[in-house]
């Protein structure tokens, strides 16, 4: 199983050495703004790296909204950077599942959503696997609770599209961890990455506010059990630089080990 941590973007491979990480996610650009990614000048190095690349797209991103303004940069900003990202090697570019504003029909969301893709598809398609990831709070969300999550695949059809499941978002959110992959699996019927993350807040609280793995809200059991069901490669997104986050990791590692089923 390959854990690994969101880290500073201006040196990754220096920062997974540090955490002893198989794997980190960063950003290419400023996550709250809209500037198109630049290439790399370390492109030949992250390429060749053994350590696992995934590159988290920005925040303003969201494809759902019937905002012009909004949808239509978003769309053009998540191409830009799954090109930017295939560049360096990466094995997939999450985006978060994005929302309508209120008043607004969540249909015509998850259309938008298809209209992405399809958006894509004309352009030779998105370069690298595009992972949608279930979010923590809001009453219009596309990929909160599960409810609208299966509306969202129904709508996306027979696009290729990889989901990455957030522990303190599920938890945030509304969804109980036990037992979520296989309800999430029902819906996707895959899931890529896990964003192996405690809750400063409560269950349903809707607050997206990220903690260690000893701290916060969730039982760190419940974490370990997410990731050995989902079977899929893990990335704290959690607090403390270094320490805190090579702590998280080498929990993880240690419980992973110690409960696997033999053979
Ligand atoms: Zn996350």
């Amino acid at each position: 199983m390959r854990i690994g941590a969101h880290v500073d973007s201006a040196d990754p491979l220096s920062e997974a050495t540090a955490r002893a990480a198989d794997a980190v996610q960063f950003f290419l650009s400023d996550p709250q703004g809209w500037k198109a990614p630049k290439p790399r000048e370390d492109a030949d190095r992250l390429r060749a790296a053994e350590v696992d690349l995934y590159v988290h797209a920005p925040y303003v991103i969201n494809v759902a909204t019937l905002n012009n303004r909004i949808r239509i940069p978003s769309r053009k900003l998540l191409l830009g950077h799954a090109t930017a990202a295939a560049e360096i090697g990466a094995k997939g570019l999450i985006v978060h599942g994005g929302h309508v504003n209120a008043g607004d029909d969540l249909a015509v969301g998850f259309d938008n959503w298809r209209k992405t893709f399809a958006y894509a598809a004309d352009a030779g398609g998105f370069a690298l696997p595009v992972l949608i990831e279930n979010t923590a709070g809001g009453d219009n969300a596309c990929a909160r609770r599960l409810d609208a999550l299966a509306r969202l695949w129904d709508a996306l059809g027979d696009y290729e599209v990889g989901f990455c499941l957030d522990t303190c978002h599920a938890h945030a959110g509304g969804e109980e961890l036990l037992d979520l992959v296989d309800r999430v699996k029902a819906i996707t019927g895959r899931i890529d990455l896990v964003h192996a993350n405690n809750s400063k807040d409560t269950f349903g609280s809707g607050r997206d506010r990220h903690d260690n793995l000893d701290g916060g809200t969730i039982d760190p059991e419940l974490v370990v059990a997410v990731i050995r069901a989902a079977g899929a490669p893990a990335i704290v997104e959690t607090p403390g630089g270094v320490d805190g986050q090579g702590a998280d990791i080498t929990f993880l590692r240690d419980r992973l080990a110690v409960g696997s089923p033999t053979a």
